[in-house]
């Protein structure tokens, strides 16, 4: 790879698909991760190596020129939530008559939020999952624009939502599961203190709110 690279004498990006479970690591943490390393990278520079982890193989990893990644970037992912405009924003949810959370969930539509997040967005927005988006007013989509931005934000910054396998690519964990409202808290109270529980709804993934603070 770094030989074509060179020969060639232009950028290559290297893209890694994660797939659900799969890491990056700067450095193998434990002997037993060896077991699922499919890719170690010797690098220069200060981070020697770079290890992917893949223990379920679904994930994938390319080697990609300017315009490769540029025609795979456009296929497989729709706007960044954080980048993304308002105009731009409000005409991708008129478009769609689909559910809420499905719409959170497409990544050729909304890049980048997965089960977790699409739900303490739609509880932040006070949304029930299944809304069906074009029908939302523009006050209520503004609502959802800037949830998720808020949650997406504050989940950065709390370097993300250790659950399971989640680790940063230096082993640390991420500390935004101590700040979730609803994800996996079915039968305990509503945070908002409005009287309620939260409930779940099982569906291809399943979906945690508020039945008083998101009405359908
Ligand atoms: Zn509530």
């Amino acid at each position: 790879m770094g030989l074509e690279a060179e020969r060639s004498g232009e950028t290559r990006y290297l893209v890694f698909e994660l797939g659900m479970t799969g890491l990056l690591f700067f450095t193998l943490l434990d002997p037993s991760y060896r077991k699922h390393t499919h890719l170690t990278l010797s690098l220069t520079g200060s981070v020697p190596a770079l290890y992917y982890w893949n223990p379920r193989r679904f994930g994938r990893v390319y080697l990609l020129d300017g315009p490769g990644l540029a025609r795979f970037a456009k296929r497989r992912f729709g706007c960044d939530p954080l980048t993304v405009s308002w105009e731009d924003f409000r005409g991708v949810v008129a478009r769609r008559r689909g559910r809420l959370k499905a719409l959170l969930m497409h990544q050729q539509v909304i890049a980048g939020i997965g089960n977790i997040y699409a739900n303490e967005i739609l509880y932040r927005a006070r949304l029930h999952p299944y809304r069906v988006a074009s029908r939302l007013h523009a006050q209520t989509v503004r609502r959802l624009y800037d949830a998720i931005r808020d949650v997406l934000s504050e989940a950065i910054k709390a370097g993300g939502s250790s659950v399971r396998d989640f680790l940063a690519p230096d082993g640390t964990k991420g500390d935004y599961w101590k700040q979730h409202r609803v994800y996996n808290k079915a039968g305990l109270p509503c945070p908002a203190g409005c009287g309620s529980t939260i409930r779940r709804l099982a569906g291809e993934r399943s979906s945690f709110y508020c039945p008083s603070c998101q009405r359908k």
